[in-house]
């Protein structure tokens, strides 16, 4: 039973903290602290993951071992496991905030499965480390249960993820203030186990950059290339400025892929800081991230973002550019000159571009993109937008129009109002016009569209109200709406006959409720 080969590469190969404990200080010269998870209470599997456990080489035998939900709550630990906190920094809307490290999160370990991929794993509210700053170091069910279920589904979407092996219950609670507004409450507390090859993530470069410690930088990066990026490696000397540069640019290119998907599918991830940008191009802290309901780029769930909008939907695109550049600040003294970083930048745009004009294509149903066809999307874009239209539901949908027919009635249940419906007509059967001509020209026969255009535009997503809905029952104790919505979401794209439930507009009680429309940072 949990019969894991460990390789702790992180804290093998990367200088140390002399200093053990949790107590709170400033981590000079060093990538990570050594320091052990806190036991908690009454440890308890509450959901767990079938993919990622068999990722990692286990089964239900082994979660259902008595020793499962002590490790993974942090209360015991596997032989090999060596448990340490990352020390980052970043830049949290806009500005500069310092050394921030794992406050909450304790890597257990790097697991080298049988096929040879390395997987750190990783808990997440399992207590406090010196990067906790005044906070508690844990984290709490609802925000547990949004982390876990979002790692698996983003992954079933086919978009760069963090994974999630189990949601473990800690028998204890957590005093938190949702809203910072003078409203604390204890809730039930949680430990999600994350994992992913690696959890480094921008602010780890910016870190020992803020404080010109180029040795420690140029560690890291060849570290990080040596392991998680072997093709450049194989390709370039090492310590080479052609190295950096490669590496630099595929940052780039993996960063424009994983935004480009988010805008796909509306996911919105609510804190784009540049602690929780991965250097693998994955999506990384799920905090108060949401789902795009009604089409609006102007949305964003974070209530602590809701003055500014920083990291609303449609700008997320420019967002991780600019997270980029101060990437590409912190590792600048690794190069002469910053040819390569501007190459780098321009690599993002270009694949950001081309990226989005795919996903285009797809979502139509067209063999290929044209700058017209982007217009076309544009103007859907705008008619989704002034019209409230459901995203998931309208794209879904629009595979079963006759686009020559001008029937929109399958479009129908994606509108929130039925004024803005009938007031529509004329606006979309003129778009709708234009979309026949494209698709007559374009020649794909019509079950082959339809296939391509219901692999790009997901049935099932995890609405807000979705998992708000999970919550609350999970608070009650009744875990099955985790696990109803954790299997539903294995197969976004297929229309799964009984669980049409899961795949309606948002509810009107759901528009401004805590939890469905409204999140903050506090978790
Ligand atoms: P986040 O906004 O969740 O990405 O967190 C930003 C920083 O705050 C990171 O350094 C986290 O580890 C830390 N942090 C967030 N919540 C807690 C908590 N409950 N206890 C300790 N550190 C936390
Ligand atoms: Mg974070």
């Amino acid at each position: 039973m949990l019969d894991l080969r460990f390789d702790n590469t992180f804290v093998r190969e990367l200088p140390g903290d002399p200093e053990t404990g949790a107590h709170p200080r400033q981590v000079l010269g060093a990538l990570h602290s050594r320091v052990m998870p806190t036991p908690v209470a009454a440890p308890r599997v509450l959901a767990w993951s079938r993919e990622t456990a068999e990722m990692l080489g286990m089964g239900a035998a082994d979660v259902e071992s008595a020793a499962f939900a002590d490790v993974f709550g942090g209360n015991r630990l596997l032989p090999g496991m060596q448990p340490y906190a990352a020390n980052y920094g970043g830049h949290q809307f806009g500005n500069w905030a310092g050394q921030l490290g794992d406050g909450r999160a304790i890597s257990l370990g790097e697991v080298v499965n049988a096929a040879g991929q390395r997987w750190e794993l990783q808990l997440k509210g399992a207590g406090l480390t010196p990067y906790s700053r005044g906070a508690d170091g844990r984290a709490v069910l609802r925000s547990s249960i949004r982390e876990f279920l979002c790692s698996e589904a983003m992954h079933h979407l086919g978009v760069p993820t963090t994974r999630a092996l189990c949601l473990i219950g800690t028998g204890e609670s957590v005093v938190r203030d949702m809203f910072y507004d003078g409203n604390a409450r204890a809730e039930p507390g949680a430990i999600v186990c994350r994992v992913a090859p690696s959890f480094i993530r921008f602010g780890n470069f910016e870190l020992p950059a803020s404080r010109g410690d180029t040795a420690l930088l140029r560690q890291l990066a060849d570290f990080t290339i040596r392991r998680d990026f072997t093709d450049i490696a194989a390709r370039h000397a090492p310590g080479s400025e052609a190295l950096y540069a490669a590496w630099f640019g595929e940052v780039c290119v993996r960063t424009a892929h994983l935004v480009a998907h988010w805008m796909r599918v509306g996911f919105v991830h609510g804190v784009m800081n540049t602690d929780n940008l991965s250097i693998l191009g994955l999506t990384i802290d799920y905090g108060p991230y949401g789902w795009i309901d009604n089409f609006d780029p102007d949305w964003t769930p974070n209530t602590t973002d809701r003055e500014r909008r920083r990291y609303r939907f449609g700008q997320q695109v420019q967002i991780a550019y600019w997270n980029l550049g101060r990437l590409a600040g912190a590792i600048a003294p690794l190069f002469a000159d910053h040819g390569p970083l501007h190459a780098g930048l321009q690599r993002y745009v270009d694949t950001v571009v081309d990226a989005d004009r795919a996903h285009i294509a797809a979502k139509l149903g067209l063999l290929d993109c044209s700058d017209d066809d982007v217009a076309l999307m544009q103007a859907l874009h705008t008619l989704l937008q002034e019209n409230e239209v459901d995203m998931t539901l309208f794209f879904r949908q629009l595979a079963d129009v006759d686009a020559s027919s001008g029937d929109r009635t399958p479009l129908r249940e994606s509108f929130y109002h039925e004024e803005k419906y009938a007031a529509s007509q004329a606006a979309f059967a003129a778009w709708l016009q234009h979309y026949a001509q494209r698709l007559a020209q374009d020649g794909l026969p019509p079950a082959q569209r339809r296939a391509r255009m219901n692999s790009a535009n997901p049935r099932y997503v995890l609405r807000n109200y979705l998992a708000q809905q999970a919550i609350d029952r999970a608070e009650q104790g009744d875990l099955a709406g985790v696990h109803d919505l954790l299997d539903v979401l294995r197969r976004p794209y297929e229309d799964q006959p009984g669980r049409e439930a899961f795949a309606q507009r948002r509810p009107d009680w759901a528009r401004s409720r805590a939890g469905c429309s409204m999140l903050s940072c506090s978790s």
